[in-house]
């Protein structure tokens, strides 16, 4: 398993050298990634080299509890959606489905606009006028911009929350640490950079206005509980107590990219429960981005309407790449459907266009984990137990498909 361990991690350090998105972290042997670096394997022997490797792994005894049952089955996964992004990167088109199946082990579900039509007439309720409804929307929205002068004190008020809570119920590794920066020209609104050693670096994209909700959404997501701790505890429990060296490797485009996005969105819900964000929102961050505390309430209410219009992001990315629509049509469509204003939308088909069917990890990997995590009774009403079932699942390799067995 050891020798099938470290061929896998160089395979996937193989493949980051003809796909710069690929490797979103590695913190193993130096020496591994210099020979790869040096040796620069063509995609045709990568195929046949993850070929030869899933065979090696079916041939290896049976494994003795169930985390190992767990780790074989993800690693002949994680394969398999290696392959995949080998032939995605020779020219192989997939369709939307088939490529998320592929690479993310999970197909998300379709809504028609009736879907998206009946949430939007709540929200011409709520925001009446003329025009077309995103405008009201987005003029209603200025008033809860942080000034970018504050961003950097709100982001880290509201970074010290997540980590307050998150320590509150989970052990973290002492000197686990991140660092902030800020960065423009992103396809992306924010990243966390694993580095190892627990140590994370965290961006955030300030070319478009930065809203008062994507404070504890972002702190949440790429920090405490999301992103940062996730790394630390695989790499805690599974790098350093185990050894099990293939988590030393994260391959951006494979199954392990809808738990991790899957469990920092539903993480953000797990560390602050709704009335909970919004006291919090109203007593402590308003006031730090100098915002007023007595609108909070009602902006919640009117994010939470918003919120339910996610999906039709991946409706816009689905049309899209499988070729129903131009680049134009699917901002006009994320205008209209996921009320995105245009340079948000523009920004979003930029994401499509670098990120593919990976927008599925965040809005169904939220649903898959927290269908699994209240299916092991980890529900809003015993918070305690969410907690202890959402840092197993961190701490796991479990597959999207092993979530939706679970049910
Ligand atoms: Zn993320």
């Amino acid at each position: 398993m050891e020798q099938v361990s470290e061929a896998y991690v160089k395979l996937v350090l193989a493949l980051g050298t003809h796909d710069p998105d690929y490797v979103d972290a590695y913190y193993g042997p130096p020496a591994w990634k210099a020979e790869i670096a040096a040796a620069k394997p063509t995609l045709d022997a990568i195929a046949s080299r993850a070929e030869t490797l899933t065979k090696d792994l079916r041939a290896l005894p049976a494994p003795g509890d169930e985390l190992a049952t767990l780790r074989r089955h993800y690693l002949e996964r994680q394969l398999a959606a290696l392959s995949a992004r080998v032939r995605m990167l020779a020219g192989t088109r997939l369709s939307f489905d088939d490529e998320s199946r592929a690479l993310y082990d999970t197909v998300a579900p379709t809504f028609a606009e009736a879907h998206f039509q009946q949430i939007l007439d709540r929200l011409e309720n709520r925001f009446p006028g003329t025009g077309p409804l995103v405008a009201r929307y987005e003029s209603w929205r200025k008033d809860f911009v942080i000034p970018p002068a504050r961003l950097d004190a709100v982001f880290k008020t509201a970074i010290d929350a997540c980590r307050e809570r998150t320590l509150a119920h989970t052990t973290l590794p002492a000197g686990e640490q991140f660092t902030v920066e800020y960065v423009t020209k992103k396809s992306w609104s924010g990243y966390n950079w694993y580095q190892g050693n627990f140590r994370s670096l965290i961006q955030v994209n300030t070319d478009l206005p930065i809203y008062i909700d994507r404070a504890i959404d972002l702190a949440c997501h790429e920090g405490y509980p999301g992103h940062h701790v996730y790394n630390v505890l695989l790499e805690q429990h599974l790098v350093k107590d185990r050894g099990w060296t293939e988590f030393s490797v994260y391959p951006l485009f494979s199954p392990q990219s809808l738990i991790a996005e899957g469990t920092a969105n539903f993480g953000i819900e797990v560390a602050f429960p709704g009335a909970e964000r919004v006291a919090f929102e109203q007593t402590v961050l308003f006031p730090a981005a100098g915002l007023d505390p007595s609108k909070a309430a009602g902006y919640y209410e009117a994010q939470a309407l918003v919120d339910q219009l996610s999906y039709a992001g991946n409706e816009a990315a689905r049309r899209y790449l499988n070729g129903e629509i131009d680049a134009a049509a699917a901002a006009a469509w994320l205008e209209r459907y996921a009320l995105m204003p245009a340079d948000r939308a523009q920004q979003r088909v930029r994401f499509f266009d670098q990120y593919r069917s990976y927008v599925i990890n965040y809005n169904w990997g939220k649903d898959m984990v927290r269908r699994y995590i209240e299916a092991q009774g980890g529900t809003a009403a015993n918070p305690g137990k969410r907690w202890a079932e959402f840092e197993k699942l961190l701490s796991s390799p479990r597959l999207p498909s092993g979530l939706a067995v679970a049910r």
